[in-house]
């Protein structure tokens, strides 16, 4: 796997040498099994796979590039490079502009660049509207294009559906940026729509089955829908893509779900339903299997986790959600959430907003030091993380030295990799 050049501010000394120590004992990634780390006064697990991706990395590295590259010149990103305040915030820092915010509201008007700006594309990618006004303008859109190689395979999956006669389903949040750009490169060759869950899933469902009436589709389904889609027609046959950060569980159980509605409807012949397991994200579906892994530890041992990264990202909410289900579940931006008086910033995804807890640490614990679940989304840095960790021993306070319990953890490792 390729490395990346990413400054060194994000890297970490203590997750990064987690994982260092991970990777070498286990190069093909073969255990997901979490790592345990024992600091006696307090058990931290952290998952096999957590924080930047491979596409996360790949854009910084060129974003950052962008900067070096190009100075006394104007530089503009499209949006959010990724979804995280701290590394949106150090390229602002480092003079980069944003045109859009998250929801594609213009922040700084498309007409006011010029053919010698330079404009950054994000890993989510932009659509294919957008890239025309900038060529129009003569802004050079490739050299510093980050889209995720990975969002790129699913608006190629998704042209060869079309040339298949399929339409596409592509489950995603209709506002995200990476669901609007594959919303509209799919549209270039393929009938296309966007479902955002089960629940929208289920409805689908019941019109191809027949129970609901196809008058009813455009009011259900307001704006979801490429120009021309015509129904019950264009949902005669389709195939399911996904908007990369999703549940890969959720894009699974929806694409079984409006199969076997399409089967019901044509007599047990599937098809009519394309296959596209193969566009989930490779590093998307390690994240959640690695969180399943570390979720099964800490059913019987946990007394909460803290999941850290932006309150806008996507892959971070999921990982919150499948976290929830276990144990009681912090979601943190960073360290700065620690309250010198105690208290817990914190974001509560059930009512959208951010919320200050008095009372967040355990009063009972369920062993004799507390054990605690530690994870990031995939823009989330690792020294973020570090700090979150810092904060944490400081919290529990004594216990072993940080050296001596990666020394001893590298050991254990060294051992199983034997
Ligand atoms: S989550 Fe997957 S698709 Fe999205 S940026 Fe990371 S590697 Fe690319």
């Amino acid at each position: 796997m390729r490395t990346f050049d990413i400054p060194e501010f994000y890297r970490s000394p203590v997750i990064g040498k987690v994982k260092a120590i991970r990777k070498t004992a286990d190069p093909r990634k073969r255990d997901l099994q979490p790592s345990l780390l024992d600091f006696g006064s307090v058990r931290l697990i952290l998952p096999r796979h957590f924080g930047f991706c491979f596409g996360v990395e790949n854009a910084i590295e060129i974003a950052y590039k962008a900067v070096s590259e190009n100075e006394g010149k104007r530089l503009w990103l499209l949006s959010q490079m990724i979804h995280n305040p701290e590394v949106n915030a150090d390229l602002e820092s480092q003079g980069i502009g944003f045109l859009m915010d998250t929801e594609g509201r213009v922040l700084t008007p498309l007409d006011a660049l010029k053919p010698e700006d330079v404009v950054i594309v994000p890993a989510f990618g932009t659509t294919l509207e957008i890239e025309a006004k900038l060529e129009a303008i003569g802004v050079d859109i490739q050299r510093y294009n980050t889209t995720c190689p990975f969002v790129e395979k699913v608006w190629k999956r998704a042209a060869q559906l079309g040339e298949k006669d399929y339409t596409v389903v592509i489950h995603g949040k209709p506002s995200h940026e990476e669901t609007r750009a594959t919303f509209s490169h799919s549209s270039a060759h393929a009938r296309s729509m966007v479902i955002r869950d089960m629940a929208e899933a289920e409805v689908l469902a019941a019109f191809v089955r027949g129970e609901r009436d196809w008058r009813d589709f455009e009011e259900v389904f307001p704006g979801r829908t490429s120009p021309g889609f015509e129904v019950p027609q264009d949902l005669q046959r389709f195939g399911v893509v996904n908007q990369t950060t999703m549940l890969a569980s959720d894009t699974q159980a929806i694409a079984d779900h409006l199969k076997a509605a399409l089967m019901l409807r044509d007599g047990g012949s599937d098809e009519r339903f394309a296959n596209t397991r193969d566009t989930l994200c490779y590093a998307t579906l390690d994240n959640q299997t690695a969180t399943a892994a570390a979720l099964d530890l800490a059913r019987d041992s946990a007394d909460f986790a803290v999941v850290v990264g932006g309150y806008n990202s996507s892959n971070t909410s999921h990982l919150v959600e499948l976290c929830e289900e276990v144990v009681p579940t912090w979601f943190i931006r960073g360290a700065d959430e620690f309250g010198a008086d105690g208290h817990l910033g914190h974001f509560d995804m059930k009512s959208g907003t951010h919320c200050k807890t008095e009372d967040w640490w355990p009063s009972v614990l369920r062993g004799e030091v507390p054990t605690v679940l530690l994870t990031s989304g995939a823009s989330c840095p690792d020294s973020a993380v570090d700090r979150v960790l810092q904060q944490i021993l400081e919290r529990c306070g004594g216990g072993r030295a940080v050296d001596d319990v990666l020394r001893l953890f590298a050991k254990e490792q060294a051992t199983l990799g034997a």
